[in-house]
């Protein structure tokens, strides 16, 4: 096997590695070897014949970075609905607009949204969403890694749950495995508790994880509490989705009494933080990062969807998750760079299920890689190069996006989508999917 060449070597960069202890450190003039997909090895040595030679001094190699949470396609409402507080935002603009959505504008979304991705250094991405076997016919033909769910509220019936179980049944190990699935009930305020226990069973019976909304701001959090008298993270406990292996997204409503409930979890849970948006809506609070680190309940980084975020660069979810963390607990040393580059890189990867097999370059993990140039103006000198990344460096440093060792993006050229066709189709479409005179919308926000 050796005799042959490797299919890909990169050579000359600064590699981001994690120690036994998974302390985060940087291997100088790094050779990375990959093969089937894999990560060969990563050494000082001479590089062996390969295929595809990539020449990457004066660059760093991270492991791709993950979107913990989203909904690629919204990226069709991006800068729909601003200025506007969360229930308005749903009720008055968003859900009006989705009923209108077809399953082509969610495939044209999600060409932009893998653009998008793949151009910011996303390797991988967790979505929650509608229509999406269009979604993975996407990642299929666009290269990138997913975690693809589809959503469902209880005003849809049985129907909802059933055709997200048959999504991630049918969908699993999709596109020569780069594709994994979730069971993705909406959240706890649009999905009845009857539906939680029945998704829990399914989760159970067929190997599935959970990936939902749950607590995601105070107001949740305190309605339920006035309305059933548990939270919503107790809710989860009693319909027994805390059993499954569950990803949350936002958590910016757990309470204290959340914790030892989560910490007495008998699945896997794992939370994904999006702090823009958070922001952006003025909710009072932030994903409590540093109580759900003390739990060993891994947060991965977020965007969700660009209809609140703006933007899918998870790159600046990483930077603001530092400065966010710093001023919410008034500790300039927590969360130092190093804490933030462990997030986005392997507690990311645990947070879709993936810890084993992404997060980290390593030998055996799969070669999903990013080469980011910090040659420009607004990153140099490099003094800290954890710093550099999170602190100085923007998505748009980085030059050369790799999944399971094919080249989707070099030099900042995109290699399988065609972005000016996508961005012109779904400019003749935006008419017929903004059109709210109808007066409908598929669900309301009432927690
Ligand atoms: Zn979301």
């Amino acid at each position: 096997m050796t005799d042959s060449p490797a299919d890909l070597v990169i050579t000359g960069c600064t590699a981001l590695v994690h120690d036994d202890e998974e302390r985060i450190g940087f291997e100088e003039n790094a050779t990375i070897v990959v093969r089937g997909g894999v990560i060969e090895s990563l050494t000082a040595a001479d590089p062996p014949p390969a295929v595809e030679h990539i020449d990457a001094r004066g660059q760093v190699a991270l492991p791709g970075l993950v979107n913990c949470h989203t909904h690629a396609p919204m990226v069709a409402l991006r800068g729909v609905a601003e200025d506007l507080p969360t229930e308005e935002w749903f009720n008055d603009v968003v859900w009006p607009v989705e009923s209108n959505l077809i399953e082509r504008d969610v495939e044209l979304g999600a060409w932009l949204a893998c653009a998008e991705m793949i151009r910011g250094g996303v390797t991988c991405f967790a979505d929650h969403y509608f229509s999406m076997d269009a979604v993975a016919a996407v990642v299929e033909e666009c290269g990138i890694r997913a975690h693809l769910g589809e959503a469902y509220f209880s005003s849809q019936g049985p129907q909802g749950r059933e055709k997200s179980l048959e999504f991630a049944l049918r969908h699993r190990g999709g596109a020569a495995g780069r594709i994994t699935t979730a069971l993705a009930p909406h959240a706890p305020y649009t999905v009845d508790d009857a539906d939680l226990a029945a998704t829990a069973e399914l989760a159970r019976a067929h190997g599935l994880p959970v990936h939902l909304h749950a607590a995601e701001n105070r107001d949740q959090a305190d309605t339920s509490l006035e309305r059933h008298g548990v939270t919503p993270v107790e809710v989860l406990a009693r319909t027994g989705i805390l059993d499954t292996d569950v990803l949350i997204a936002h958590g910016t409503g757990i309470l204290d009494r959340d914790l030892p409930v989560l910490a007495a979890a008998g699945g896997r849970v794992s939370v994904a933080t999006a702090p823009r948006g958070y922001l952006k809506f003025a909710w009072p609070t932030t994903t409590p990062v540093r109580a759900l680190r003390d739990l060993g309940i891994p947060v991965g980084l977020a965007t969700d969807g660009a209809a609140s975020n703006n933007s899918l660069d998870v790159w600046e979810s990483m930077a603001l998750t530092a400065l966010i963390q710093k001023s919410t607990t008034g500790d300039p040393r927590w969360l130092t760079s190093r804490q933030a580059l462990h997030h986005a890189t392997l507690q990311s990867a645990r947070a879709v299920g993936l810890g084993d097999t992404l997060g980290t370059l390593a030998p055996g993990r799969r070669a999903d890689i990013v080469l980011v140039d910090l040659s420009g103006p607004h990153t140099q000198p490099v003094h800290d190069l954890a710093a550099t990344l999170v602190h100085s460096a923007r998505s748009s440093d980085v030059r050369t996006t790799i999944v399971d060792g094919r080249v989707l993006m070099r030099d900042r050229e995109l290699l399988t989508i065609d972005v000016p066709g996508v961005v012109r189709e779904l400019g003749e479409r935006m008419p017929a999917l903004l059109d709210r005179s109808h007066g409908g919308r598929i669900q309301e926000y009432d927690t």
